[in-house]
């Protein structure tokens, strides 16, 4: 048998069901002494149930030689752009993990969950104070569902105006995050695009003749997909109210701005975060997530249900808005992604969430100067917390596009960034190295994207072959997507 190591096979190849031997235990159960029950009927068993026959040792080994090969921000710098995939501190782990939080029941009555309770009403009161708004419901579980309360709470304020026939219509910038205009469609809005201006913020003069009496809301992105500041947020927060229309903020980049800028100072209406991206819950292969939104006075009886609140009894109990747009799930939000935000949020305080924007800017603005001239950048000016290049003079030059790009990067040890968004920017390389990387750790990250960017004019050959050092190098796309293989099948049974 094939030593099970690292490197030493094709793991893809071989699954746990096809090593070992038949007989091959993990673990010895002694025989039942007690009294036997009878099995359901014959109907309803399958007569052979494959599993996997190993013994312990080599199950370990084959889990461990598996988590080997996955790449996390625990292995490496980690540079997907929007994503803000920065190293969280074990310890809000361990705070979500005690077992006062993680063993509370979701239905325990409010006189026995006082202290999970009173931590969600401190963490809704400090998010409050960061973002400058006076209410915020934590139930949203993701940014884009976070994002889908916060237009849901504008329709129903629209309602109540007595405008929502005539405001049909959400303007979203071309550069917004696809969850943006997804949630405007699944709201029922027409969606308006704005183009981006030259210099990477909004184009004043097309928001400004778009903005009559059919628009219900714009939804902007501070700051942007692009790292830029969106210039002149707070005119164009007046021109949108002087239409009687509504300003949603995407804050899934509050990473840059934290403790420095709050949406509630500039004229936002309402805004979400990502807790999961900003406030440090390990995030990678899709959650969990948290999204909260906060709100002006005007949209806070529309907030999602539950939210927590200090009764005059002076229990802390989960309430229901009077006109609240209702729940976006079951029981309370993820209260695990909420706990860890509220360590975060306590053990850094305002200089620490300061000191975080300061270092996440700096390190893009680090990036962005390291790379300056051997990629191209259609938005030269400085970032906040990230920075978008092209690759399109790669593709010019020597006909080696973004894909070949990132793909190669894995062979240099690095995760790829972003690719291909925002979608205004032809062959985008979108890089967000984040606070906690340390100087050495971006000079090899762009050591790499330099020494990638002379072999597209040396080899192009190799970056359009590249993956090498990855179990599985490019896959067939189109035939992953038509005829994917989703599950086992024994070797006797193949070709079904
Ligand atoms: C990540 C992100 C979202 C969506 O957040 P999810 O938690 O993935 O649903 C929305 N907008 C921007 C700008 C983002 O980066």
């Amino acid at each position: 048998m094939t030593a099970l190591r690292p490197g030493g096979e094709d793991f893809g190849a071989r699954l746990s069901f096809d090593r070992g031997s038949p007989g091959r235990r993990a673990v010895d159960v002694p025989a039942w002494a007690g009294e036997e029950t009878p099995l359901p009927d014959a109907a309803l068993l399958r007569d052979s149930v494959r599993l996997p026959e190993l013994s312990q040792g080599e199950l370990v080994r084959y889990y461990t030689a598996l988590s080997a090969r996955n790449y996390g921000i625990d292995s490496g710098t980690y540079p997907l752009g929007s994503c803000t995939m920065k190293y969280n501190p074990k310890v809000d782990d361990l705070v979500a993990s005690l077992p006062g939080f993680a063993g509370a029941h979701p239905q325990a009555p409010p006189e026995d969950a006082q202290g999970t309770l009173r931590i969600l009403l401190d963490l809704r009161r400090g998010l409050a104070e960061a973002t400058g708004f006076p209410a915020v419901s934590l139930a949203p579980a993701a940014g884009a569902q976070g994002e889908f309360a916060g237009v849901l709470m504008i329709t129903r304020a629209l309602e109540d105006r007595g405008e929502l026939e005539t405001r049909r219509r959400i303007l979203v910038p071309d550069s917004a995050h696809g969850t943006n205009p997804a949630t405007a469609a699944m709201a029922g809005f027409a969606v308006t695009q704005i183009p981006t201006a030259p210099d990477g913020s909004l184009d004043r003069a097309t928001i400004e003749a778009e903005l009559d009496g059919s628009v219900a809301a714009v939804m902007v992105t501070a700051p942007n997909t692009l790292g830029l500041w969106e210039q002149g947020i707070e005119e164009v927060a007046r021109l949108i109210h002087e239409a009687g229309a509504f300003l949603y903020g995407d804050g899934a980049n509050f990473n840059a701005i934290m403790g420095r800028v709050r949406y509630g100072d500039l004229g936002f209406d309402v805004v979400h975060l990502n807790l999961h991206k900003s406030f440090s819950t390990p995030h990678g292969g899709g959650g969990p997530g948290a999204g909260p939104v906060c709100c002006s006075e005007e949209l806070a009886p529309y907030l999602p249900t539950p939210v927590v609140e200090e009764c005059p009894d002076g229990l802390v109990r989960f309430t229901a808005p009077e006109r609240s747009i209702g729940r976006m799930q079951q029981f309370h939000g993820n209260v695990g992604v909420l706990l860890r935000a509220y360590a975060y949020l306590r053990a850094l305080g305002l200089e620490g969430l300061r000191a975080v924007s300061g270092q996440a800017v700096l390190n893009a603005n680090y990036l962005r100067a390291l790379l300056h001239g051997h990629y191209d950048l259609p938005y030269d000016r400085p970032v906040l917390h990230e920075v978008v290049f092209s690759g399109s003079r790669q593709r010019r030059e020597h006909g080696v596009r973004t894909y070949d790009i990132a793909k190669r990067l894995i062979d240099h040890g690095f995760h790829p960034p972003t690719v291909y968004f925002p979608l205004i920017v032809e062959e985008a390389l979108m890089i967000e190295p984040t606070e906690t990387e340390p100087p050495e750790a971006i000079e090899a990250f762009a050591d790499a994207m330099i020494a990638i960017a002379g072999e597209a004019a040396s080899d192009p050959e190799t970056l359009h072959a590249a993956p090498f050092t990855s179990p599985i190098g490019r896959l067939d796309e189109a035939t992953a997507a038509r005829r994917p293989v989703l599950r086992w099948r024994p070797p006797d049974e193949d070709g079904e």
